[in-house]
């Protein structure tokens, strides 16, 4: 790979022709058409999300004279450049200069480019950015790519794997799933966390897909199997197969939980769908118990309660409940009355302290409930160990204090 020093560009040069696109939130083009800003491997525009405080300070770091850092451009041949690093900070100077967005000036007034005093218009339009310029082979320049992070803020995931895959199948991926324009994010997002912009929900669609569980169980951030997915479908141009799965699971699950719940985002709703997509659900019935859950203050675990409904309603273990489960009880009971047989005491210990009739009483199991030694609202686990059996009444006095 060659890499050309260039010191001499401004961001006059740069800012000719400038296009940015908003429905795709992406700097197009510059240098008067010669430079690509955003190669298909680049992400999206981010600096302007939230609160745009990047691309403010991009603007204001020119202005005090703080280095910019570094920017990479791709010599695709003599007429042809694409920014490979810098984006980011170029689209910012692209938006600046076209009166996109305001800074604040010393008075604390917002500001666009065309209202700041003429000498810093000038100030900024002629200063100099520091550009190295690569010439190489694509695989070497990605490989390269793969192994830096942008401006501070570090590629994503699927960033990266958009980057090391990028082709027409990536292209068609990321109108449908990176284009914050869809109408069908919002919906998505009550299952999805994260951003169109930063990949996710793309990541999601390639993972939910991708169904190689074993290569997933071995790596849990899912990236093996997305790109072993991606790396397979490269030069295709249709991304329907992708689509169609990831509609029938977002379907499926909207169609089954008729409720929308804030737990729902960002659960495995692909491993859940695999598992369970087969069954029949009463969605009125299913609706109900959702509710009874919710309304159940024993419930630790609120994002387990999906996969616990889907399951036949019996894997507690997914809820982290108060309840024991009766072999525990059992277990726990018989532990305890066999000791307490030994000694010629109750079974419960609290009335085996006590003075009064029942301080030999064996209670049977039905007469007593699990109790928590260490409480479960102070954070002691429903297991075996943390069981004890009380009596009906001990455990009702002891639950009321
Ligand atoms: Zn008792």
């Amino acid at each position: 790979m060659i890499t050309t020093l260039k010191t001499k560009i401004t961001i006059k040069d740069i800012c000719k022709g400038f296009v940015y696109n908003e429905l795709e939130g992406k700097g197009l083009f510059g240098l008067s058409g010669k430079l690509t800003i955003q190669p298909e491997y680049q992400r999206n525009y981010i600096y302007s999300s939230g609160d745009g405080k990047k691309e403010i300070a991009v603007i204001n770091s020119i202005l005090k004279d703080y280095p910019l850092g570094l920017i990479y451009f791709n010599k695709v041949n003599d007429d042809d450049l694409e920014v490979l690093d810098g984006q980011q900070r170029i689209t910012s100077i692209g938006r600046f200069v076209n009166n996109k967005f305001a800074i604040k000036d010393e008075n604390g007034m917002e500001q666009y480019f065309s209202g700041i005093a003429a000498d810093k218009q000038t100030k900024i339009l002629e200063t100099k950015l520091l550009i190295y310029e690569c010439e190489g082979k694509e695989s070497e320049i990605k490989e390269w790519f793969r192994t830096i992070n942008i401006a501070g803020v570090p590629l994503a995931n699927q960033e990266l794997l958009n980057a090391v895959y990028s082709g027409p199948f990536v292209t068609l991926c990321k109108e449908e799933f990176s284009n914050s324009q869809n109408a069908n994010i919002q919906k998505w997002s009550t299952y999805i966390s994260g951003s169109a912009d930063r990949q996710e929900f793309l990541e999601r669609a390639l993972d939910w897909v991708s169904k190689d569980w074993e290569d997933k169980n071995n790596d849990p951030a899912h990236t093996r199997p997305i790109g072993k997915y991606m790396s397979k479908r490269r030069y295709e141009k249709n991304i329907s197969e992708l689509k169609l799965y990831f509609n029938g699971v977002i379907n499926w699950v909207s169609s089954v939980f008729t409720d929308i719940e804030s737990e729902m985002r960002g659960l495995e709703w692909g491993r859940l769908y695999e598992e369970y997509h087969k069954k029949t659900y009463d969605p009125t019935k299913i609706s109900a118990e959702v509710h009874k859950l919710y309304s159940d203050p024993y419930i630790k675990n609120r994002k387990g309660i999906f996969e616990y409904i889907l399951g036949g309603s019996t894997d507690t273990k997914l809820l982290d409940v108060r309840v024991f489960d009766d072999a525990t009880k059992r277990s726990a009971y018989g532990t305890q009355t066999a000791e307490a047989e030994k000694k010629d005491k109750s079974n419960c210990p609290y009335c085996a302290i006590g003075h009064d009739v029942n301080k030999n009483k064996i209670w049977k199991l039905s007469e007593m409930d699990a109790d928590h030694v260490a409480a479960w609202s102070k954070g002691g686990k429903t297991m075996a160990k943390n069981c004890q059996m009380l009596c009906k009444s001990h455990n009702r006095a002891k639950g009321n204090r």
